[in-house]
């Protein structure tokens, strides 16, 4: 059972890291109805440094829809580069092409930093930080927008990859479909720390703590058609090792 009933106060200290692309935005997104925390609220967070931080660590969204009154939520790869989320695909692409009429969308992205294991089942829940994002998607047309664009799903996926790989052809860019969100209207909310038990409860015998939780990747697997000539790339390793 998920403690999101858990009406306690929880302090949410959050350290902010440079993003990707190297610089902290110092301002805030402005609270909106909509965007507006309000279970728990002391949860929520608006600084763009903090939302951008969360995006730039997460690996796939899921963008949320709705057709002819019919909701769908589609897991997809993305990229950022300042106040743009791009998504991308073949022009084929169903949730592509809707979005392209300026549906309102939300997405959200989530990453898991925990499992918090209380003394009883109703306190048990998760450590977190996730973002939600809400506006119109626009589709990128200027070819160098695009190239920006492609370059940050390639980053985002791996770090210093853009520049050791082969860059996309005039056919490659043209036949791909790229949207960008702005990232206008967003918040971010946090959950950190120990269970919140009940008062009385903290006398029973049950452990009770925390399991932080990461994403690792384990030994790189060399493609079949490689030759064994060719080495580790720098990005490879320097992921690779950075999550040791
Ligand atoms: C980690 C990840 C990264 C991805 N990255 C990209 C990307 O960068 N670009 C891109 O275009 N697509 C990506 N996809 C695929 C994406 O989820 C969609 O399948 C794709 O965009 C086609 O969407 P559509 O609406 O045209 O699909 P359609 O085939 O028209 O969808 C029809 C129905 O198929 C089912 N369906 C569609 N996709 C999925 C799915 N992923 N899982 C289960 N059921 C599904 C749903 O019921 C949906 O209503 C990614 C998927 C994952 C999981």
């Amino acid at each position: 059972m998920m403690t999101s009933m858990n009406p306690e106060s929880i302090s949410n200290p959050v350290t902010l890291e440079p993003t990707v692309s190297g610089t902290i935005p110092s301002d805030a997104l402005p609270m909106t109805s909509r965007s507006q925390v309000k279970r728990l609220a002391e949860r929520g967070h608006y600084e763009r440094a903090l939302v951008y931080e969360i995006l730039d660590e997460g690996l796939i969204c899921h963008i949320g829809f709705v057709i002819e009154g019919q909701p769908f939520v589609i897991p997809t790869a993305y990229g950022r580069s300042g106040d743009r989320l791009y998504i991308h695909g073949s022009p084929a692409s169903r949730m592509l092409r809707a979005l392209k009429t300026q549906l309102e969308v939300c997405v959200t992205v989530t990453l898991l930093d925990g499992l918090v294991l209380a003394r009883s089942a109703f306190h048990h829940s998760m450590n977190y930080r996730s973002v939600v994002i809400f506006g119109q998607a626009e589709v990128v047309s200027s070819p160098d927008e695009k190239l920006t664009a492609l370059q940050s799903f390639t980053e985002h996926i791996i770090a210093d990859r853009w520049a050791e790989v082969r860059q996309p052809t005039p056919q490659e860019i043209s036949g791909t479909l790229v949207l960008a969100l702005p990232l206008h209207e967003a918040s971010a909310k946090v959950r950190t720390g120990s269970p919140k038990d009940d008062e009385a409860d903290y006398a029973l015998p049950v452990w009770a703590g925390e399991i932080p939780l990461r994403l690792m990747p384990l030994s790189p697997i060399p493609d079949p058609r490689l030759p064994s000539t060719i080495a580790i790339s720098p990005s490879v390793q320097q992921y690779t090792q950075r999550a040791q």
